[in-house]
């Protein structure tokens, strides 16, 4: 099979936009910086990374008869606002399990940003007291359960789209689409930036690009703070889609790179290096990042390129991968 053989619902407005950040790479002296914008890539409630994967397994679950998306994530999950609004547009309903994965003290976290627009979106949103993992938990699968009793078909979607088989699909069509805009632009991304907590956006990239002649780096930047968990379901991910999609060989362990450092102590708590990425991208190209996910991507390739670690012959290709709703629950970092 390739990738080409999977069935796919579109939910994006077509290939995502890519431009050059040229002040950010002035200020940094370094490599060219570009950046490919999945936060604007879809009509459907601000699109995101998720919004990608999805257009993968909608069909899935219309094809297995089900009337319900169930998914899960913390408070402010960007990912449970995307399920929300792809079952809208599908006509489904959403069942979302929001539990309380990051200790953050601002009090309007549960009321505003992304849950907000899940509630205007007529998700049912359950808020429930557990703290973060991206494996199975207990209250999805009694979220499911309660599902089927109540006479509906459940389509189970885990944390993030990721640990599904088709949860790699979408980044996998990512790589295909850097591929067509490299020609059109007349560049090549040497290497791509992505940030990475469940695993299926970097995998899909990886496994996507194994399959084209021109070897690049692809550098994760941990953003969970469990650099070992989040390297492994990277590399489950990319290694399940690279044969899902026919790459005819095996991944080389150097093919799959997931960096810490930029993480702080705890997933969707920022530290200095995450506000002030934030705050150099938008004051220099008015592009605007968040506190949980991009803003500790940025941090690392901030830091990458200022230590030469990417060299300045480098053209860099940043994935935004969306995320910006949660800011309105980070507003006392900014103050
Ligand atoms: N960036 C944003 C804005 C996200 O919402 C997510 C979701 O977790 C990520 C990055 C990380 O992607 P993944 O979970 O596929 O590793």
């Amino acid at each position: 099979m390739s990738l080409a053989d999977f069935d796919r619902y579109p939910l994006l407005f077509g290939p995502s936009p890519v431009h050059p950040l040229e002040r950010l790479s002035e200020h940094l002296g370094g490599a060219r910086i570009w950046a490919k914008r999945e936060d604007c890539n879809s009509g459907l409630a601000f699109g995101g990374n998720k919004t990608r994967k999805l257009e993968y397994l909608l069909p899935d679950a219309l094809a297995q008869g089900a009337d319900t998306l169930v998914s899960i994530g913390g408070v402010q999950s960007n990912h449970t606002r995307q399920v929300a609004a792809v079952a809208a547009r599908a006509g489904l309903k959403a069942v979302l399990v929001q539990e309380s994965w990051v200790d953050w003290p601002d009090s309007v976290n549960d009321k505003v940003g992304n849950i907000l627009l899940s509630r205007i979106m007529g998700a049912d949103v359950r808020l429930v007291r557990a703290g973060f993992g991206i494996g199975y938990k207990d209250s999805w699968q009694q979220a499911l359960a309660e599902v089927r009793e109540s006479g509906g078909t459940p389509y189970p979607i885990p944390a993030g789209a990721s640990d599904h088989p088709l949860g790699g699909l979408g980044f996998a069509n990512w790589a295909e689409e850097v591929r067509q805009q490299e020609r059109e632009l007349g560049v090549f991304f040497d290497t791509v930036v992505v940030c990475s907590v469940t695993g299926s956006t970097q995998a899909g990239m990886i496994a996507g690009f194994a399959g084209q002649d021109r070897p690049r780096r692809v550098i994760g930047i941990d953003a969970s703070a469990r650099i070992a968990e989040t390297r492994a379901q990277v590399e489950k991910i990319a290694r399940d889609t690279a044969d899902r999609i026919g790459l005819g060989r095996a991944l080389r362990d150097e093919e799959i790179t997931v960096l810490e450092g930029w993480a702080g102590e705890a997933y969707g708590v920022p530290v200095r290096s995450t506000l002030d990425a934030i705050r150099l991208t938008g004051g220099l190209e008015g592009m605007i990042i968040d506190p949980v996910y991009e803003g500790k991507s940025m941090a690392g390739l901030i830091d990458l390129v200022r230590n030469g670690e990417i060299g300045r012959d480098s053209h860099v290709l940043y994935a935004h991968l969306g995320g910006q709703p949660a800011l309105n629950a980070y507003s006392g970092a900014f103050g």
